[in-house]
């Protein structure tokens, strides 16, 4: 007999969108969304569908690797069955260990394929409630104007989470955060540097804030990546807590972070470490006390409620960043599960990550 799960084939599609503005970090930005989309059809006709988010000035992926990657994963799961897909994540993660995106567009679709299958929402894997999450909203990097524009844009909507991106310019950086927290009264403040500055840059600027009276509810990826001592300076002699980010690229990176308590907090993405591995740094970390953020790079519905649905159902992420869907034109929209103020609410999601492209 057949199996139901065999797969019968795979597509690989491009995943394109406009951005109502350019998603601007200290590192670069994103003008539009420009993704792939896997597709994996199994012998019943059931599919599953997976998201590669290719963030070149953040990872060094690119597309044209990324999609041939995405071919030759698509032939060798041909007439496979996705039953034992920790196998299948081991068999990903050696063959593509640069292209995580990749990995994690390939799982998804496994996950979907196989909870559509069991006729469970995937939340439903590691719960049997799903927690509402509540994501926050970033404000990207901007002039002092269009901060405060945005901010009181975004408050008025119901946003009490606030990511701001800093890391280019400290004075002006500091003008934006302290308008930020003037024009979201009561909010949670994140800070997240995206490697732009230095240990004792860093330390300063946390001391400026503390002098005017703010103190942020944590500070992500002060340091570049490769800076060990720094992320470790900075953790050390600072109360604020610090959330390791480009720096936890890997379940290798984040082990590490782990054993030496290099950081406070682990924002984890689906880009950086597919499904398998984001569950196990989660469950490590939370044993090693430190805390989490649920991220994600430029995703479209798709991946984001995947991610939403790990959180949801793992139901021990401190931070989520879970609002690309509010930055490109129409996809809020397009969410039955997401709000206008980023609630998920994953409770009505029938079966699979419940997003149908
Ligand atoms: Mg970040």
């Amino acid at each position: 007999m057949t199996s139901p799960l065999l797969v019968a084939r795979t597509s690989v599609k491009k995943l394109r969108a406009p951005l109502s503005q350019p998603f601007r970090v200290a590192s670069g930005q994103h003008d539009q969304l420009d993704n792939l989309l896997f597709v994996l059809h199994l012998k019943k006709g059931l599919k599953g569908c997976g998201e590669a988010a290719v963030a070149t000035h953040i990872t060094g992926e690119t597309l044209v690797q990324t999609s041939k990657n995405l071919e030759h994963a698509g032939g060798w799961l041909k007439g496979r069955t996705i039953d034992d897909y920790p196998a299948i994540s081991a068999r990903l993660h050696d063959r593509f260990p640069h292209n995580k995106s990749a990995v994690a567009a390939v799982e998804m679709a496994v996950f979907d394929a196989l909870t559509r299958h069991l006729n469970i929402p995937l939340w439903r894997l590691w719960s049997s409630k799903p927690k509402t999450l509540r994501a926050d909203i970033t404000v990207v990097i901007a002039d002092l104007e269009e901060t405060k524009e945005k901010t009181r844009a975004f408050y008025k909507k119901g946003f009490r989470a606030f990511k701001i991106k800093i890391g280019r310019d400290m004075d002006l950086d500091f003008k934006r955060v302290m308008a930020v927290n003037r024009l979201a009264p009561g909010s949670q403040m994140i800070l997240d540097a995206n490697q732009g500055y230095s240990a004792r840059q860093t330390l300063q600027f946390l001391k400026d804030l503390q002098k005017a009276g703010l103190v942020p509810d944590l500070i992500e990826q002060p340091v570049p990546k490769a800076d060990w001592e720094g992320l470790q300076k900075v953790t050390r002699e600072t109360k604020v807590c610090v959330c390791a980010d480009e720096s936890a690229s890997s379940l290798a990176d984040a082990l590490r972070i782990i054993k030496a308590r290099a950081a406070g907090a682990i924002n984890i993405k689906l880009m950086k470490t597919g499904i398998v591995h984001a569950v196990e740094i989660s469950r490590l970390a939370r044993a090693a006390g430190i805390k989490l953020m649920i991220g994600g790079m430029m995703e479209s519905n798709l991946a984001m409620t995947a991610s939403a649905h790990l959180a949801a159902g793992l139901g021990c992420f401190d931070f989520i960043d879970l609002d690309t869907p509010f930055f490109i034109k129409g996809e809020v929209g397009r969410n039955p599960y997401l709000s206008s103020n980023g609630t998920y609410d994953l409770s009505m999601v029938k079966a699979g990550i419940g997003i149908d492209l």
